[in-house]
């Protein structure tokens, strides 16, 4: 029998002046959850630690998943060995996408991997839920309580109302140092812009004509000025099989400031469309037909970073110098991309590789939080050649290890290197 329509009783309710944020108190708070967040709350968990991982978006995954970046580098060193510089999650994700096909490995100076967002969004969705990692999503921070050395709680801001952490050690990954800018500590601003892209892909391709490498770079620096595009470069990324490729062939600022970075989406995905055009008109065999299947989230590269204890220089990224207390390694280039019309690039040596301390993660003045990824301490080309997902990872799993070291009433400052390197050796040794 069908249920009378009016049985579902409805109420009124009116919210209460004053209500509590929502309570959570954990071993570890993760703010970020793009590939160093992740690796960092992964790595805590599987060392049985209690973690909260948050992000302002309403969506796990970060730039890696969300503005298509579609190429994993820096995981892997120069050829002709190619050896895997980054283990932790990097392991599962390969293991498990290659399973799927969601992967191709590209061989050349040195090892790219081209990867499925969507295989790969669903593959942290799974594991950080198998872990039982409890995330806060589309939760923004609104205050950082940090009476003095210790961060003690963080207040977000969601859809759903007000948030409350209390941890005893934080993880700053959000790729702008908000973590660390909220709670008052100092941070690294660039002189000049270090442009982000809006990154897109495009289906219907064909394949069996794509331009060169060259031969693309060389029409858009010809060309590009007539598409309006700033940019006089660019890479198109294809996905061998699919007719699909990922484009990042623009160039846009990435503010901190809330309305200058809305108002730097829309200019980005104007700059897309006139990639698009380019694209169809000069190369009709392969782009003929392109259509756009996704447009990104705006990708940002370099925008605000922490003050560590040491700021890695572009010497000791050149020289490769072995820090005691090393937590990642990459052989990736520099890529600078400090001008509207191109980018620095200077590649390394076959047996090239470089490492991030874990000082350049470390805040002078706080105790109990630890920067990863984008966050990390280097100048501005330093940081350019240690940002890409490979050391990124390795950056947030050297967080969680140097957390779960400190203890819940230690000190990041003072964990032993020797017991550090003994945890992530296999990111910097083997
Ligand atoms: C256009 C572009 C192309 C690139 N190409 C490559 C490539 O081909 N291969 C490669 O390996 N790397 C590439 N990189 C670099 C790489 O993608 C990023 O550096 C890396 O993904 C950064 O990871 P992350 O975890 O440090 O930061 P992000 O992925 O930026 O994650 C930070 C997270 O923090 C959240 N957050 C920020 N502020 C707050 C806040 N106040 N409160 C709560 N949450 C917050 C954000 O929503 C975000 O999810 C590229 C980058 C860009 C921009």
């Amino acid at each position: 029998m069908p249920h009378a329509l009016t049985e579902l009783k409805i109420h009124t309710v009116t919210k209460s002046p004053g209500t509590a944020p929502h309570e959570l108190t954990a071993d570890l708070c993760v703010v970020g959850a793009g590939v160093s967040g992740v690796s960092a709350a992964v790595e805590a968990a599987r060392l049985g630690r209690d973690v909260v991982l948050v992000d302002s978006l309403p969506l796990l995954g970060g730039q890696m998943v969300n503005s298509l970046i579609g190429l994993f580098c820096g995981v892997f060193g120069n050829g002709p060995d190619y050896h895997q510089l980054t283990h932790g999650i990097f392991d599962g994700i390969l293991t498990d996408l290659d399973k799927t096909g969601d992967l191709h490995y590209n061989r050349g100076h040195t090892l790219t991997v081209n990867y499925d967002e969507v295989a790969l969004g669903r593959w942290v969705e799974r594991t950080v839920h198998d872990l039982g990692i409890r995330v806060v999503l589309g939760a923004g921070i609104t205050e950082v309580e940090r009476p003095g050395r210790r961060i003690e709680a963080i207040s977000f801001a969601t859809r759903h109302g007000a948030v409350r952490v209390t941890a005893s050690g934080f993880v700053d990954a959000t790729g702008d140092a908000a973590l660390a800018w909220e709670a008052g500590l100092p941070c690294r601003l660039p002189e000049r812009t270090i442009y982000g892209s809006q990154q897109l892909i495009l289906e219907h391709l064909h394949e069996e004509h794509q331009p060169g490498r060259d031969e693309l770079a060389a029409h858009v620096a010809a060309k590009a000025a007539a598409y309006g595009l700033p940019r006089r470069d660019g890479l198109a990324f294809f996905f061998p099989g699919r007719g699909t490729a990922v484009l990042n062939m623009t160039h846009i600022p990435a503010p901190l400031d809330p309305v200058a970075s809305s108002a730097a989406q829309l200019e980005g995905r104007e700059q897309a469309d006139r990639v698009v055009e380019f694209l169809r008109t000069e190369f009709p065999k392969a782009f003929g037909d392109a259509r756009v299947r996704a447009y990104g989230l705006p990708g940002r590269r370099q925008t605000r970073w922490i003050k560590g204890v040491h700021q890695l220089s572009l010497d000791e990224v050149r020289s490769g110098v072995r820090f005691e207390d090393a937590v990642a390694r990459t052989a990736w280039p520099v890529e600078l991309h400090d001008r509207a019309d191109g980018y620095v690039w200077e590649t390394f040596d076959a047996d090239h590789v470089h490492y991030v301390p874990l000082r350049s993660l470390l805040s002078p003045d706080c105790d109990n939080l630890v920067a990863a990824g984008r966050c990390a301490d280097g100048d501005a080309a330093a940081l350019s050649s240690v940002r890409v997902m490979g050391p990124c990872a390795a950056m947030g799993a050297g967080a969680a290890h140097a957390l779960d070291l400190a203890g819940p009433e230690g000190s990041v400052h003072t964990v032993d290197p020797t017991a550090l390197r003994a945890r992530v050796a296999d990111n910097v040794e083997s």
